[in-house]
């Protein structure tokens, strides 16, 4: 199993000469094996440039499998410029979760952003392509669920912390396993009120199991969007991150070695980022942070057109 990141930036595209190293393309990877189908997660405006790719060297009809963690528009925003999903013949599942607090589904969402006041060509284009399934009731006990998404490959859930509901994979394939949190924050106290079942001991339990979801992977791809300075935002509280929905690198790195993670690419680059930043932060501060935290653990900062190994 290979990994490939197509797009590693968080919240909206960043074209442009400062972010050209690691890319500016939103969240698209690509679970790579030698047979089966086409295994890809997320649909942000990398997945644009995979489909460019396919239609180049693959021949249609495709048949591809698309997990999606959640609903925000970095993780959708590139489906409608995906081209195999216009190819007759082809095959296209999209699977994930709908923001249940607003009563739609998953599919509606998806097939929002293809009306006429955002897009246009219409969503009949593609009736006998596209099929949605929804995780909604896979978690109707609240407990994470396994399946077999196609021959030889195990697919875990599991519920992040997020403003809309997200979910987190875990890919299990040919020995080896391979984990994507989507957007995810640290379990903890978010505001100053007080609100009921905010205790200490119920953000431990859920950041545990998170710790336990993440056990022993070959490699996890993380939401590092901050570093903790900038989330907490000590002497500007205005400007702290609390509640966005996003994790960073001193949590993650802690993260790896509770769970004993064997490589952990940092990803979701925040879109304020700039490549020099982004070398500077590893080499300066989260490379050696790692090194002595977690000393089994790999790190590195994903980037686009990066292919892992597994
Ligand atoms: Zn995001
Ligand atoms: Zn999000």
């Amino acid at each position: 199993m290979k990994i490939r990141f197509w797009g590693v930036r968080g919240s909206l595209p960043t074209p442009g000469p400062d972010t050209a190293r690691y890319g500016g393309n939103t969240t698209c990877i690509q679970v790579i094996r030698d047979s089966g189908p086409l295994i890809i997660i997320d649909a942000g405006t990398g997945i644009r440039v995979l489909g460019d790719q396919l239609m180049k060297t693959a021949r249609p009809p495709f048949d591809i499998k698309l997990l999606v963690t959640h609903t925000h528009w970095d993780h959708i925003h590139g489906f409608p410029f995906f081209t195999p999903i216009y190819t007759p013949g082809s095959k296209v599942e999209v699977m994930g979760i709908g923001p249940l607090r607003e009563g739609k589904s998953f599919e509606q969402v998806m097939r929002d952003q293809m009306t006429y006041s955002y897009f246009p060509v219409e969503n009949t284009m593609l009736d006998n392509v596209v099929s949605y399934q929804d995780f909604n009731r896979k978690f109707s006990d609240g407990v994470e669920k396994s399946f077999e998404l196609c021959e030889g490959v195990k697919v875990t859930l599991k519920l992040t912390n997020h403003p809309v509901y997200c979910i987190a994979y875990r890919i299990e394939a040919d020995g080896k396993s391979f984990i994507f949190t989507g957007d995810h924050e640290p379990w903890a106290k978010t505001t100053t009120e007080d609100r009921p079942g905010d205790t200490r001991e119920l953000f431990r339990i859920m950041n545990h199991r998170m710790v336990e979801f993440c056990r022993g992977a070959d490699l996890i791809a993380i939401d590092t969007t901050y570093t903790q300075a900038e989330y907490e935002s000590a002497d500007k509280p205005h400007l702290s991150k609390r509640g966005w929905g996003h994790s960073y690198f001193e949590f993650n790195i802690g993260l790896a070695k509770q769970a004993g993670v064997k490589r952990m690419a940092f990803t979701h680059h925040d879109p304020t980022r700039t490549d020099d930043a982004l070398d500077r932060l590893m080499s300066e501060s989260y490379l050696p942070q790692g090194k002595k935290e977690a000393p089994d653990t790999e790190f590195f900062a994903a980037r686009e057109g990066m292919e892992i190994d597994l």
